[in-house]
């Protein structure tokens, strides 16, 4: 058994203090239990990082290691007490395993990448044949270690994006490292109050040092951006714009397809999503079907073509050539006789300088809308969050691209 006890004794990497007193096999059970022993001498205060002379021990523990040839793994050992002058008697930490955690280092790194390869927190706890709170909890303790050595110095752009979160009118809001496509930080609510917690994770100095944020047009978050960034100019996202006149585009359809309905035409029902989507994403049959709907005398399709016009402005190399192409723009909408349309183009204009801010730094929120999917689907496999903390460590972990492992486990990486 000797030279089984010291492959293991390596194979956890224990220092000079540890030693395993014994590996037994149950076949049974198809369980392999790893006794390890403290060889006495003097400890470190987990407190104070004193170096104390040995109280007495704690009571027998376990912890999950990894699978030793699919036999579930486990370390015992009782681990002995500091008797610290200044701080009483502490139970010392183990080289094992972190503070609170009933698994290793190894087996929460493990857990960690089977976790982020699945992409499914229940598919992963049926994988590592733990329980929900397990699993979370190492997520959790993954995040706070991240966000602990997170470093936030010269980020330039960002973007403040709100996401629905329950069912219902609740939202989350998030704060996003556009350049390095990583979620900062997420609060409850959308409120100019909410905004401003968001900022709170950097320094006066990291805020002084971006340039640009992009957001909706809401009053909250571009309140909170010149509360806290004074120098960082706005940019009103064009995929909200976009969003904001699809939907003005539907208000003019369902309006007129009900006008129409009365009239016994039905030209107009079924086809919301024929004028939403962007041309060369209509499949081919559907398309033949739109064509000769959009050349057709209707309102909708004057507010399509309304629409469909304003996306040449993006494509302009010079602010002062795209203030000039919305001029035009402008006049034409207004004098549509199209109310949700003319709503849009007057909002568009009292927002002008911050949509033009775009041809200064070329920055939107479609990164942070390519979490869209992910926190979708992290949405989808909670039924309810009924806890926003839980929502929060989970888009951390998947979008916050923190360093999860635990420091020792980095070091020995690299
Ligand atoms: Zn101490």
């Amino acid at each position: 058994m000797s030279h089984l006890t010291e492959h293991y004794r390596l194979l956890l990497g224990l220092d000079a203090a540890w030693e395993v007193s014994e590996v037994s096999l149950c076949l049974e059970e198809k369980r392999v239990e790893i006794s390890l022993m403290h060889l006495g001498g003097r400890v470190t205060c987990p407190e104070c990082g004193a170096e104390c002379s040995i109280a007495d021990h704690a009571p027998e523990r376990n912890w999950r290691h990894l699978d030793t040839m699919q036999f579930e793994t486990r370390l015992c050992a009782r681990t002995p007490r500091a008797n610290c002058k200044a701080c009483g008697v502490k139970t010392s930490t183990v080289p094992w395993a972190g503070k609170y955690s009933r698994f290793t280092l190894l087996f929460e790194a493990f857990a960690i990448s089977v976790i982020q390869a699945c992409g499914n927190v229940k598919n992963a706890a049926t994988l590592l044949g733990l329980d929900w709170d397990s699993v979370h909890g190492i997520m959790e303790r993954a995040v706070e270690r991240g966000l602990e050595r997170r470093q936030l110095d010269s980020l330039d752009y960002l973007g403040i994006d709100e996401k629905s979160f329950r069912r219902g009118h609740s939202y989350v809001t998030l704060l996003v490292d556009l350049t390095g496509s990583r979620v900062l930080e997420v609060v409850e609510d959308r409120t100019e109050e909410a905004a401003n917690t968001l900022w709170k994770v950097l320094s006066h100095q990291q805020k002084d040092q971006v340039a640009a944020v992009a957001t909706d047009m809401w009053p909250a978050f571009v309140n909170s951006i010149e509360s806290n960034a004074e120098q960082a100019e706005v940019v009103h996202d064009r995929f909200h714009i976009s969003k904001h006149l699809n939907e003005a585009v539907d208000k003019v359809r369902r309006q007129e397809n009900k006008a129409l309905a009365q009239a016994d035409d039905d030209r107009l029902k079924g086809t919301k999503q024929l004028w939403l989507f962007n041309p060369e994403n209509i499949s081919e049959d559907r398309w033949i079907e739109f064509e000769t709907l959009k050349n057709q005398e209707l309102k909708t399709s004057r507010a399509w073509a309304i629409k469909e016009q304003f996306r040449w402005l993006w494509e302009y190399r010079y602010a002062g050539n795209a203030r000039k192409f919305f001029t035009r723009w402008y006049n034409w909408a207004t004098r549509s006789r199209l109310k949700p349309i003319i709503e849009v183009a007057k909002m568009l204009k009292r927002h002008l300088e911050n949509i033009l801010t775009y041809f200064r730094h070329r920055i939107t929120n479609a990164m942070s809308e390519g979490f869209n999917s992910r926190i979708q689907s992290i949405k989808s496999q909670a039924r309810g969050f009924r806890a926003f903390k839980n929502f929060r460590t989970r888009i951390l972990f998947y979008c916050g691209k923190l360093e999860l492992l635990h420091e020792k486990l980095t070091h020995q990486n690299s």
